[in-house]
């Protein structure tokens, strides 16, 4: 899978690409990322990426030249998407559509944003990360990076891992512990310690979702509710 990201902090990204799974998975081949500094397609002795805003305002806005003419020079994958505050929430569906799509790109924008006709006449879309305003797109990026890549069949080691965390099916995942089973009078539950492959498995669908109504109720409303063998389960485990 390749995934383009057109920016004027290509060090930012490039460098976050590089580490952990994402660097793994771009060693490895699973993932092809390229980053692409918007000053390198400016014109001006000084690499002027910005200008001051129409109609007056504060800030700066990016320019449209420097970045058509380095996505022109690219021909990225498409959908090319442009961050943004008021682009398409980006959540766990986006990001497992983007994960099989083949390939995407994203422009980050800076300062007060981007001239409009790069988001009109260039992009195909406009994601949002959520409803505050960062300082640029990199972090943006790099969030869609994260979440998109480690879905990325191969990316992450274990198969499973990626099925039946939060999200995976409307809920959140359930509580994990590790080693030790005891710490400082804090004990692991019992039923994780049995061996009882089938009870582990009921008695975390259970924790998922007493943990799910107890904190994000609505997403149990966006699945319509309980059903009778949820309601089941609950009953069963409720007191643990
Ligand atoms: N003046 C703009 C905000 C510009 S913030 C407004 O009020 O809508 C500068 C850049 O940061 C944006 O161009 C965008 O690329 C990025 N950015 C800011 N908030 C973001 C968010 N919630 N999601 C994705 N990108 C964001």
């Amino acid at each position: 899978m390749r995934i383009d990201v057109f920016t004027i902090f290509p060090d930012m990204v490039a460098g976050f690409a590089d580490q952990s799974l994402l660097g793994r998975a771009r060693r490895s081949g699973l993932l092809d990322v390229r980053v692409h500094d918007l000053r390198e397609h400016t014109t001006d002795a000084h690499r002027t990426v910005d200008d001051a805003p129409f109609g007056g305002g504060a800030g700066m806005v990016l320019r449209p030249e420097p970045i058509f003419a380095s996505v022109e020079a690219t021909d990225p994958p498409r959908p090319l998407l442009l961050l943004g505050p008021g682009g398409r929430r980006f959540d766990q569906a986006r990001a497992r559509e983007l994960a099989v799509s083949g390939g995407f790109s994203l422009l980050c924008g800076r300062y007060e944003g981007v001239d409009d006709r790069v988001r009109t006449a260039l992009c195909d879309g406009e994601l949002s990360i959520g409803d505050y305003v960062l300082g640029g797109g990199e972090v943006a990026a790099m969030v869609v990076l994260e979440a998109v890549g480690r879905l990325v069949p191969g990316v992450m080691g274990n198969v499973h891992s990626s099925g039946e965390e939060s999200f995976s099916d409307g809920l959140l995942e359930y509580p994990q512990w590790t080693r030790p089973a005891e710490f400082r009078s804090m004990e692991v539950p019992e039923v994780l310690r049995s061996g009882d492959h089938e009870r582990v498995a009921r008695w975390r669908r259970a924790r998922s979702l007493l943990r799910t109504l107890a904190d994000r109720p609505d997403l149990i409303e966006a699945r319509g509710g309980l059903g009778d063998a949820e309601r089941e389960l609950l009953a069963e485990f409720g007191d643990d």
